[in-house]
């Protein structure tokens, strides 16, 4: 079997288009446009290239983006106090803050003081416990993709059974109760797993976020299985691959998304999705 191709690309774009004419239509209402403010404290390079493609998103559907951008050295109570501010800004919507932050800032906190109603990233403990509890609000971005994605594959997930390789806050916990909540039955695997091989082999449903290059080997995948590769990781020759060894794992798969063009652009997608449905919620 060889796998065919989801195209993150071309989905992401059908997503942001549904975006863009859902906040043509509020406006045209009469509503302000969503607003999305991203703070980015430091200068990684890897944030300020995700940070500029979230802006230039954001403009190009016909939100408003605010941007904060602050020194490495900007205190914990400092960017505390930034948040307080954003999260008391009607025009605000929604509120990023690019991960990771400083050695000397704690991300939990951080995390929290964003007001639940405006946390687009979907990482607030009040919107975890909301997918927890099968009735999400703002969805974990990344999770939120790849359930999309899935979606394109015009295949039910009802009863297959979902291995998740990863276990971690934003990409393997969020993705595994997004697959239980699609009525999967879900085996999260992680560093500790024993047989991960033997363990993939069982997945109708393979998603990957381990962040090691080429690490799911193409004889682990099941044949007909359907692949989401979540990992980004820069190989020595300065190129994007996955987590999964894609050109054998595609050998076997019904279905698999390729990186770079797969999940990647569909987070920034679902992020703007998210703003969306915040300001739509403050609406009521
Ligand atoms: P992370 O926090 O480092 O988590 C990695 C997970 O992989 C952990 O749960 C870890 O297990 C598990 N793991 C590590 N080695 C393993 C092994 N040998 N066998 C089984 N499991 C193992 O990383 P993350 O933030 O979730 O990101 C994962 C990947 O996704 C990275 O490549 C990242 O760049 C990418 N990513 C992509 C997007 C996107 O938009 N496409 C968004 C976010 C992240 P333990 O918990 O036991 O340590």
């Amino acid at each position: 079997m060889t796998a065919r191709i989801l195209d993150g690309k071309a989905v992401a774009q059908t997503v942001t288009q549904e975006v863009a004419a859902r906040v043509a239509a509020r406006v045209a209402e009469g509503h302000a446009p969503p607003g999305l403010a991203v703070v980015l404290v430091g200068e990684n390079a890897a944030s300020q290239v995700y940070v500029r493609n979230k802006r230039r998103t954001t403009e190009h559907v016909g939100m408003r983006s605010f941007a904060y951008d602050y020194q490495a050295t900007l205190s914990e109570d400092a960017l505390l106090a930034a948040i307080d501010r954003l999260n008391a800004n009607p025009d605000v919507h929604g509120i990023l803050v690019q991960l990771p932050l400083p050695k000397h800032i704690d991300p939990e906190k951080v995390v929290e003081r964003i007001d639940p109603g405006k946390d687009v990233d979907g990482f607030h403990p009040y919107n975890v416990g909301r997918l927890v509890l099968k009735s999400p609000t703002l969805r974990p971005c990344t999770p939120f993709g790849c359930m999309r994605l899935l979606q394109e594959t015009g295949e039910s997930l009802v009863g297959k059974h979902a291995v998740v390789i990863g276990q971690s806050n934003i990409v393997g916990r969020p993705m595994a109760l997004e697959l239980l909540m699609a009525r999967c039955t879900v085996t999260i695997c992680h560093s500790a797993t024993r047989d991960l091989p033997g363990i993939v082999r069982q997945g109708d449903v393979v998603v990957a976020g381990v962040g090691r290059p080429r690490f799911v080997q193409g004889d682990w995948i099941r044949d007909g299985a359907i692949v989401v590769d979540v990992g980004i990781n820069r190989g020595e020759d300065g190129k994007l691959v996955g987590d999964v060894d894609f050109e054998a794992a595609k050998a076997r798969a019904s279905w698999i998304t390729p990186v770079p063009g797969g999940v990647g652009p569909m987070t920034i997608a679902m992020l703007l999705a998210n703003t969306l449905r915040a300001a739509e919620l403050r609406d009521g």
